[in-house]
């Protein structure tokens, strides 16, 4: 009798146990799903994020390239890109009434697509001429980026050295300036920093914001110099920019389509058929 109420007991408490681990598992399990579902949620809401970051119209995605990708190699110093040659001509500080036409007729002419890094102020400058040229550029399915409001290095960088909020500040004017021109439901996240992002110092700050947002900064691995040195002919910056570019896979070339770049636009047919003829694809960051 006694060993019976004994045997019944132990059955008892293991069952207690064995009850007691199965609701845990249960409960984690139910847990478990909860935090799934609130992470996959959340991935919903940053890849929704992302999405609407476009750059460019519906023809122009087919053009797109991932600019982090890019940005990532180029931070790196790796211009490989598994053997397929690729090329992203890319045009700072515009747009200008004079320049940009002559741009765009070039590209349309050899049927590629470039990325315009687009500077507020020059904008305002040029009128409803310039945000006409926007338009255009954005239509013909070339990728649109900010390159800031200002272009004022003294006060975004001020001793050299980041001052975040008016970076901020600077480049939300200038996508509030594109987006009235283009409509609100344009974005880009890709940017350039005035300068360059390799120029300054006490950038972390950014990196932070950049990572936030989602956005990203590109710079360059090759340029044709037209906005330093001494001033050089349509030749000089044919031959500086294929100069830069040499033996690079993926290519990132630094050029200007704002005032005074009159022998950017004479040398751009030379810089074209040289990626052309050495079977680069010609592509957008976005
Ligand atoms: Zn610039």
């Amino acid at each position: 009798m006694r060993a019976n109420y004994k045997k019944t007991a132990i059955i008892l408490g293991l069952s207690v146990i064995l009850i007691g681990g199965v609701g845990t598992i249960f409960a984690k399990k139910i847990n478990n799903n909860v935090s799934i579902n609130a992470q996959a949620q959340e991935n919903k809401k940053e890849e929704e994020k992302i999405v609407n970051y476009v750059g460019t119209n519906e023809e122009g995605k087919k053009y797109t390239y991932d600019a982090k990708k890019v940005a990532d190699k180029l931070a790196k110093y790796d211009y490989s890109n598994d053997g397929k040659k690729v090329v992203f001509l890319t045009f700072d500080d515009g747009t200008s009434k004079t320049n940009t036409p002559e741009i765009l007729r070039i590209l349309d002419e050899n049927n590629v697509k470039a990325t315009f890094f687009l500077t507020g102020s020059n904008i305002e400058n040029g009128g409803e001429k310039a945000k006409e040229l926007i338009k255009e550029e954005f239509d013909k399915g070339h990728a649109i980026a900010n390159h800031g409001y200002s272009h004022d290095c003294k006060k975004l960088y001020p001793g050299r050295y980041l001052d975040i909020d008016a970076f901020k500040e600077d480049f939300k004017k200038n996508e509030e300036l594109i987006k009235s021109v283009l409509g609100d439901n344009f974005s880009t996240r890709v940017l350039r920093c005035p300068g360059g992002y390799m120029s300054w110092k006490g950038m972390e700050p950014l990196d932070k914001y950049l990572d936030e947002n989602k956005l990203v900064s590109i710079d360059w691995n090759a340029l044709n110099a037209d906005a330093e040195g001494p001033r050089k002919n349509a030749q000089q910056l044919a031959d500086y920019a294929i100069k830069t570019a040499q033996g690079k896979e993926m290519v990132v070339m630094l050029m200007h389509d704002t005032y005074g770049k009159e022998e950017t636009v004479k040398a751009l047919p030379t810089i074209i058929k040289y990626f052309k003829d050495n079977g680069y694809e010609f592509r957008t960051l976005a």
